[in-house]
């Protein structure tokens, strides 16, 4: 087979790479925040293969990253020795957008250079940024376990194509190097590195060094200095920012390792950082997000828990710790229980997962409890963009219902507004003497939530209901039985005639019986096929008549909802 050959771009990573070359000015610095978090991760899966095969650690020494840059040939230049890449990982991962997220992505972009550039990075197109600076790039890549001369070397200037030919590494692991655009130098001055690596990964777990600065008119004999290898040092703090202690810790801290969780570059709603030990001993970091990632609806979409097991990184995603209905929770997890050999396959067998499992949710729960009644405006933002997930939660953890429960918030009749703003508990603290139940109305949208009919009596009476227009309202009220020993209740189901022991409106009732005698019987021979039964209400201030649905039946929107679906 050729060694060398030319090759093009698949072409969504060729629409990518035009963005960046063309439309991304502001932020530029993230093209280094991108290249040192895939030489963490190539050092994470390197370590990993270790505890399997302990010969693919040979001549490899310390884990580092290492940045240098030449102020004269405008470069900069990123080596790791973590795992590294064969020739056909190479092509799969530098020439095409493997990830279906990035037609998403493209679709997302605003046009806004700010908040393009911060999209960068939550799509997992971190490679392409270095194109943003430079005009060629070049990899240097050896993958653990192969020789010296299975290294591959890989060229583009980022347009249409890409050269790759088979070269020769001394150790496995990676380099990159960036020749910069003329208006992109900065980025080969040794101070401006240096911030912007202190700036994004003091967090990383391995040292990012950097030669060692020699000072001119210092002790340095220079003539000596000049051809002998740079001495390196550490630029970031290099330490897995989880075990540190939470009194060391600043806010800045927490808030730049959720973006390396998380990929989304803005701040964090909240957090919860805790140390377990006991029966179980883990260490948990756990993010609420500002912003839903842009596959928060999506069946396959990523979700879960970076897990760490005592320090050493497992897998991305880890979906085992937490509900479903609570997918949008960002973080990490390092447990002390776990072996290191786990597999997605252990892990769902395990019994300390379950365990941490409910550990975990209660802990999210909690925190969701305590910003609703310590801050209810940044609850209601977290509402707002995760409330109709939350909404799935009484279905798939009954055990959790009272504390769900207490978390949901809807629109009212007290408002009318559609606002989802209403707690169940204000609700009961507004209910009128003798009311027994938390009635409720569920539509296709507020509006028709607002209008119903069914509504008429409980305006009249000025008592509260529950305005629902959301697709899974219906579920989610199929689920809730009673809170604080109030039963949720249907206005539009069933024998709805409030049961008030209003003596008027029952001898309104019996009189409005006896007058539509002849009407009732009527309708119901016309209309037999399609109603079981037409009767006389009081319920109706102004509309003539109304729909009801019988106690056991299935409500309108799940059965739209089915019929949609084809059942
Ligand atoms: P992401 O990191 O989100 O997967 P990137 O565009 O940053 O997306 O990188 C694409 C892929 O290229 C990575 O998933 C990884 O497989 C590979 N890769 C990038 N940099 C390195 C590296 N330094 N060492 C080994 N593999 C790398
Ligand atoms: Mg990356």
């Amino acid at each position: 087979a050729a060694t060398k050959e030319t090759r093009g771009f698949q072409t969504e990573a060729k629409r990518l790479l035009h963005l960046m070359i063309h439309s991304l000015y502001s932020n530029r610095e993230i093209f280094l925040r991108e290249l040192i978090s895939n030489a963490s991760d190539a050092i994470d899966k390197l370590r990993f293969a270790v505890v399997q095969d302990a010969s693919l650690a040979e001549g490899v020494g310390d884990y580092r990253i290492q940045i240098s840059v030449d102020a004269d040939a405008k470069t900069v230049t990123v080596e790791d020795n973590g795992i590294g890449m064969t020739r056909d990982e190479v092509i799969e991962n530098l020439g095409t957008i493997a990830k279906s997220g990035t037609a998403a992505f493209v679709d997302q972009l605003s046009g806004d250079e700010k908040k393009d550039s911060q999209l960068i990075g939550q799509f997992g197109v971190g490679f392409y940024s270095s194109f943003i600076v430079a005009d060629r790039v070049e990899v240097l890549t050896r993958k653990a376990g192969t020789s010296v001369e299975e290294a591959t070397h890989w060229e583009s200037e980022g347009e249409d194509e890409f050269v790759i030919d088979t070269a020769n590494r001394d150790a496995p692991g990676t380099t990159i190097t960036l020749h910069l655009k003329s208006d992109a130098d900065e980025f080969a001055n040794d101070f401006r590195v240096r911030s912007v690596i202190k700036k994004y990964s003091d967090h990383i777990s391995v040292p990012v060094m950097m030669p060692k600065a020699v000072d001119a008119a210092g002790a340095e004999d220079e003539e000596e200095a000049a051809p002998a290898a740079p001495e390196w040092e550490a630029v970031n703090e290099a330490k897995a920012m989880w075990t540190r202690s939470r009194s060391e810790l600043s806010d800045e801290d927490y808030k730049a390792f959720y973006q390396h969780v998380s990929h989304d570059y803005d701040e964090p709603l909240t957090w919860s950082h805790n140390r377990v030990e006991g029966k179980l001993e883990y260490t948990s970091l756990l993010y609420i997000p500002r912003n839903p990632p842009f596959d928060l609806w999506n069946r396959e979409g990523a979700r879960g828990l970076k897990l760490y097991v005592q320090r050493t990184f497992i897998m991305d995603d880890a979906e085992q710790f937490l509900p479903l209905y609570l997918r949008f929770v960002k973080g990490v997890l390092d447990s002390n229980d776990l072996p290191l050999n786990v597999s997605r396959e252990i892990l769902q067998q395990n019994p300390s997962v379950d365990s941490m499992k409910s550990a975990l949710t209660k802990r999210v729960l909690d925190v969701l409890q305590k910003m609703s009644t310590k801050n209810p405006e940044q609850y209601q933002q977290f509402w707002n963009t995760f409330g109709q997930v939350l909404k799935e939660g009484p279905a798939e953890d009954f055990g959790n219902r009272e504390k769900i429960t207490k978390l949901l918030r809807f629109a009212s009749s007290h408002t009318d507004d559609p606002s989802q703003t209403v707690s169940v508990e204000d609700y009961i603290g507004r209910m009128k003497e003798g009311q027994e139940a938390i009635y409720y109305v569920a539509a296709d949208n507020h509006v028709t939530a607002k209008n119903s009919p069914h509504l008429e009596v409980f305006r009249k009476k000025g008592i509260e209901v529950l305005l629902l227009s959301d697709r899974v309202d219906e579920w989610l009220m199929s689920h809730l039985m009673e809170f604080e020993g109030k039963a949720f209740k249907d206005v539009a189901r069933g024998q709805l005639d409030l049961d008030d022991g209003d003596e008027i409106e029952k001898k309104e009732l019996e009189e409005a019986k006896e007058q539509s005698q002849g009407l009732v019987e009527r309708m119901q021979s016309v209309l037999a096929d399609r109603v079981t039964e037409v009767r006389p209400t009081v319920r109706l201030t102004d509309s003539p008549a109304c729909l009801v649905v019988g106690e056991q039946d299935m409500g309108a929107q799940m059965r739209r909802i089915l019929e949609a679906a084809g059942q």
